[in-house]
This record gives structure tokens, C-alpha cells and sequence, in this order.
């Protein structure tokens, strides 16, 4: 009976027009897919009084999460460089550890659970609650100490971002590579090295968003467990040094690990990223850091303010720019080592048709007519990234007892 039920259904669904077949299959997809986002920035706003609850003016909010179908989301902890001045990077890190705990998970604790593990996902997910995950970004903020890596741990973070967008005292980013005046390592140090293997003993995914490329050939090389990129796109389609190369990305894939593909404009099209390069306001941003050098909270409200500014000169990218980039990644790579890493309220500039976190939808609808099975969307959503967490617990279960 049921296998009857089961063809007639599906013979209904063959002989639906094929917008509402696309229709019916995009409300499946959003109700059962466990949508993982592994980077999304809305700590930075509630840290500073934003409510979740309720929160038109950012990317991100329960309601829209909800309309969004996501299914667990890594909120950012993340520590600006400008912290790393007079040492108040662990500070602010506590702070923002803090604010997941305080203004997300106990004020709205029949929304969100918090996730230590992927079965704790799963588990939440079962339960129609959004499983919150800590993601640390910018690895200054243990301030080169492997305790305070233990203590985040500790306190729920399961990723670190290496780097933000300054080299720190064990790894080199991508951000100021360039810049002659900062002393680079040529990768990762030798305790840059002895990070990584704390962060596979103990079951913290090792991000490479961000880090240089020797960093990331570096860190590749050192860990024992896959990767993941937790916000980053192709380099081939938006030459930015943000992005993966083909190589990097087909080399993170041969060893399990996942590119989380960010939505930001500049990193999903050239065009979106020649606006931001060419922008009149680019000296603002280095003469307000000058200025506001010893005074983190003014100098993120100035650059809030000049954000607001650089709008009129922003190109933005369209969803199909956002697709392109995950085709390209399947082509060179396979779709299991895609991923969804937003980088909402972490970025200025959103595709056109994804704005915030309730348009995944339309996200699906795309890779629908793109071709891509509900199966293939699955494993994207959020099937990989739960492989490469099961896969992080099983080293570290097998390195805490060794
Ligand atoms: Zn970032």
C-alpha cells in the first residue's frame, strides 16, 4: 500500500508542469534538509544589543531564519584585528562567546540548542529547534596560547578561523600578505603546527577562510582530520586572494574537507569585487583605523557609518553568480565538498534574490533548474559538513586515547 501510495505520488509529481513540480520539491527540500550555515556574523550585532527575536535592519532574525528553512547555523565569535593592541583580543573573545550564550540560547532556548556535536544537530533538528554552533574567527584570539584554544573549546566553540585578515603570531593571512611591513612566517610556525594538532586531539574543525595559501598548504599538510573553508568562493570566477584556486580547492576536497560557499558579492563575482577594489572611498577605511586605533568600539561605528556610504558604489552579484560558483566546485571537486558558509551580517553586499537568511529557497529552486538532484542539495545543505564534523569526533576520540 504504502509503495503503491509512494508511485502515485510520484506519477502526480511527473505530470505536474514543471514550475509547480520545482515548486513542491523546493518546499520539501526546505523542510527536511538540515541547512547548515557555517558562517554567520549576528553575534557582532546582538553583542551590542541587537535582538534575534526581532531584527529588521540586520541579515538575520528567528523569523527569518525559520522562513529560511536553515537547520543550525555557526555563529561567528569573531575578534576584529583591531583587538590584537594592547592584548584585548581574548576580551573580546570571552564577550563574544558570551553573547551566543546569554542573548541567543538562553533567551530564545525554544528556538535554538546548542551543538557540540553533528548528532547534537541532528537531535535539535529533530526537535524543530535551529541547532547553534560557535565558530571562532581569527585565531589571534587565543593570543598564541593553546590554553585559551582548551578554554574556548570548553566553552562550545568547534571551529577556529586561523587567521582574520592580519597575520598573527603563528599563521600568515591572505589579508596583508602583501604588506611589506608585516613579519610573515612563511605559512604556519612550528606552533602554528602543534595548533593544529591540538585543535584534531580536542574536535575543533580547522577553518582555512582567510589564511594565506601557504597557510592553508601548511595546515592541510599538518591535520590529521579534513578542512573546511568556512566562508569562501572560487578564486577562478572572483581573483581575489580570499577565494580558493582550483588546486586548493580540489586538494582540501581529496582529503574530505569542504568549501562553505559565502554569498558575499565582491567573493562570488569579478565585477562585484573590480566596484569594491575601485571604490573613491578606499583611504577612508585606512585613515579611520589610524584615527580610531585605541578605541575598537568608535572605530566600528565609523566604519559602520562608511559601509553605509559605499553603497552607491557597490555592483551588486545575483543569485545565479552564487550558483556559479557552486557549479564550478562541483565540476572540479564534486559536490560533496560543497558547503553553505552565508557570511550574512558579516558582509555589506548581498546577491540580488539572496538578501538574508530567508531566501535559501530561492538558492534551492536555482540548483533545481540547474539540474541538481534534491539528493546532491541535501549533501550541499548540510549532508557534507555533518561528515566532516563526524570525521573531526572520530580523530579526536582516536587521538584522546592513543
Ligand atoms: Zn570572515
Amino acid at each position: 500500500m504504502y509503495r503503491l501510495t509512494l508511485m502515485l505520488f510520484a506519477v502526480t509529481l511527473l505530470a505536474a508542469p514543471k514550475s509547480s513540480r520545482i515548486d513542491s520539491e523546493v518546499r520539501s527540500i526546505t523542510k527536511s534538509a538540515i541547512l547548515i550555515d557555517t558562517h554567520n556574523d549576528i553575534p557582532s550585532f546582538t553583542v551590542d544589543g541587537a535582538d534575534i527575536g526581532n531584527s529588521p535592519k540586520t541579515h538575520t532574525d528567528v523569523k527569518r531564519l525559520r522562513e529560511g528553512g536553515v537547520g543550525a547555523v555557526f555563529f561567528s565569535v569573531y575578534v576584529g584585528a583591531n583587538y590584537v593592541e594592547g592584548n584585548h583580543s581574548a576580551n573580546r573573545e570571552l564577550q563574544m562567546i558570551d553573547t551566543v550564550h546569554s542573548d541567543i540560547l538562553a533567551r530564545y532556548p525554544r528556538e535554538f540548542k546548542l551543538a557540540l556535536t553533528a548528532a547534537d544537530v541532528e537531535k535539535a533538528h529533530k526537535q524543530h529547534r535551529i541547532a547553534a554552533l560557535l565558530g571562532l574567527e581569527g585565531g589571534h584570539a587565543i593570543e598564541d596560547s593553546p590554553r585559551l584554544l582548551r578554554d574556548y573549546y570548553r566553552l562550545g566553540v568547534r571551529y577556529m578561523t586561523l587567521t582574520h585578515v592580519n597575520t598573527n603570531g603563528w599563521a600568515d593571512s591572505s589579508g596583508d600578505i602583501d604588506d611589506p611591513s608585516v613579519a610573515h612566517h612563511n605559512g604556519l610556525t612550528t606552533s602554528g603546527k602543534d595548533i593544529i594538532r591540538e585543535m584534531n586531539r580536542l574536535g575543533m574543525m580547522v577553518d582555512i577562510s582567510h589564511v594565506s595559501d601557504k597557510t592553508f598548504y601548511d595546515a592541510l599538510e599538518t591535520s590529521q582530520a579534513p578542512l573546511i573553508a568556512s566562508h569562501s568562493d572560487c578564486r577562478a570566477i572572483s581573483n581575489v586572494p580570499r577565494n580558493m584556486t582550483d588546486e586548493m580547492i580540489v586538494a582540501l576536497a581529496k582529503k574530505g574537507g569542504v568549501v562553505q560557499m559565502s554569498v558575499n558579492c565582491s567573493f562570488v563575482s569579478q565585477k562585484s569585487a573590480d566596484a569594491a577594489k575601485n571604490s573613491p572611498l578606499k583611504d577612508r577605511y585606512k585613515q579611520i583605523r589610524d584615527q580610531f586605533k585605541n578605541d575598537p568600539a568608535e572605530l566600528q561605528k565609523a566604519i559602520a557609518q562608511l559601509e553605509d556610504e559605499e553603497k552607491q558604489y557597490e555592483v551588486r552579484a545575483s543569485l545565479a553568480d552564487v550558483v556559479a560558483n557552486i557549479d564550478h566546485v562541483k565540476q572540479i571537486a564534486g559536490v560533496e565538498a560543497i558547503g553553505i558558509g552565508s557570511d550574512f551580517d558579516g558582509i555589506t553586499c548581498t546577491p540580488t534574490d539572496l538578501d538574508d537568511v530567508s531566501k535559501f529557497p530561492n538558492l534551492t529552486r536555482a540548483l533545481l533548474e540547474k539540474g541538481y538532484t534534491p539528493a546532491e542539495i541535501k549533501k550541499i545543505y548540510g549532508g557534507n559538513t555533518l561528515r566532516v564534523m563526524r570525521q573531526v569526533e572520530r580523530v579526536s576520540a582516536s587521538l584522546r586515547t592513543s
